[in-house]
C-alpha cells in the first residue's frame, strides 16, 4: 500500500484529502504544520507528499526545499494563491506538481496516482541498470566512465562526466549553478559559478545535435539547469 504524507494546516481540507486518498487505498499520515511535516518526511518513507504552502511556523517553500535536500519523493504543492505557484516554479524548489485551491479531491487522487506510478518507473529503471544511465540515445556507463551518443563515443573530462552524470541521474530537478558547483567541485561556491556554465557548454557541444535547442540539459533562465526526462 502506498503511503502519502499530507502537510496541511486547514483541518477540513486535510481531512477531505485524507478521506479521498484512503477510499482509494492509500495509507495517509496527516500533519498540520511545517516543522511536524518536515520531521515526518525525513523520519519515515513516503511514496508522495501533498504540501500546502501557507503553514504556521515553517512555510511550504522552506519545507519543500528541505525535503529536496534529502529525497526525490514526489511532492504535489497545493496553494490558495496562483501567484505562489509561479513563485515556487521560479525558485526551482523541485516540486513535481501544483494545484490551486479549491480543487476537486478526485483530481488530487488522480494526480497522486500518476506521480507515484511515474516515480516507481524512474526508480525501477535506476535499480535495474545500476551502472548505466541511458536516456534517448545518450548512454553513460558509470563503471567504465564512458559516454556514447547514438552509439558514438565522446571523450569527456572528469568534471564534465561528473556533471553530466549527476544531472542525468536527477532528471526533471532544477539545480542552480551554485548547487552544481558545490556538488561537483565539492567546495563552497562563491563567484566561481562561471565554471559550471563553461562545462555545460562543453557537454552540450558533445551530446546535442543542435546546441541552440538542447534536448538533454535545459537552461532554466534565471535559475539554473535541468535534465529533461
Ligand atoms: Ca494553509
Amino acid at each position: 500500500m502506498s503511503k502519502v504524507l499530507i502537510i496541511e494546516d486547514e483541518v477540513a481540507i486535510a481531512e477531505l484529502e485524507k478521506d479521498y486518498l484512503e477510499m482509494n487505498d492509500y495509507e495517509v499520515r496527516l500533519t498540520h504544520d511545517g516543522e511536524e511535516g518536515l520531521k515526518a518526511a525525513c523520519g519515515e518513507e513516503f511514496d508522495l507528499i501533498v504540501l500546502d504552502l501557507m503553514l504556521p511556523g515553517m512555510d511550504g517553500f522552506e519545507v519543500c526545499k528541505r525535503i529536496r535536500e534529502k529525497s526525490n519523493v514526489p511532492i504535489i504543492i497545493v496553494s490558495a494563491k496562483k501567484e505562489d505557484i509561479d513563485k515556487i516554479k521560479g525558485l526551482g524548489l523541485g516540486a513535481d506538481d501544483y494545484m490551486t485551491k479549491p480543487f476537486s479531491p478526485s483530481e488530487l487522487v488522480a494526480r497522486v496516482k500518476a506521480h507515484i506510478a511515474r516515480y516507481e518507473r524512474l526508480v525501477g529503471q535506476a535499480t535495474q541498470s545500476n551502472d548505466i544511465v541511458e536516456i534517448r540515445g545518450l548512454k553513460i556507463d558509470k563503471t567504465a566512465r564512458r559516454v556514447t551518443i547514438n552509439g558514438e563515443e565522446k571523450a569527456f573530462t572528469t568534471k564534465e562526466f561528473d556533471l553530466l552524470t549527476f544531472l542525468a541521474e536527477h532528471p526533471n530537478h532544477v539545480y542552480t549553478k551554485d548547487e552544481l558547483f558545490r556538488y561537483i567541485w565539492d567546495m563552497e561556491s562563491y563567484g566561481d559559478i562561471a565554471t559550471v556554465t563553461v562545462h555545460i557548454k562543453k557537454i552540450r557541444e558533445k551530446v546535442e545535435a543542435d546546441t541552440s535547442k538542447p534536448q538533454y540539459i535545459e537552461t532554466i533562465w534565471g535559475v539554473g539547469y535541468r535534465f529533461k526526462v
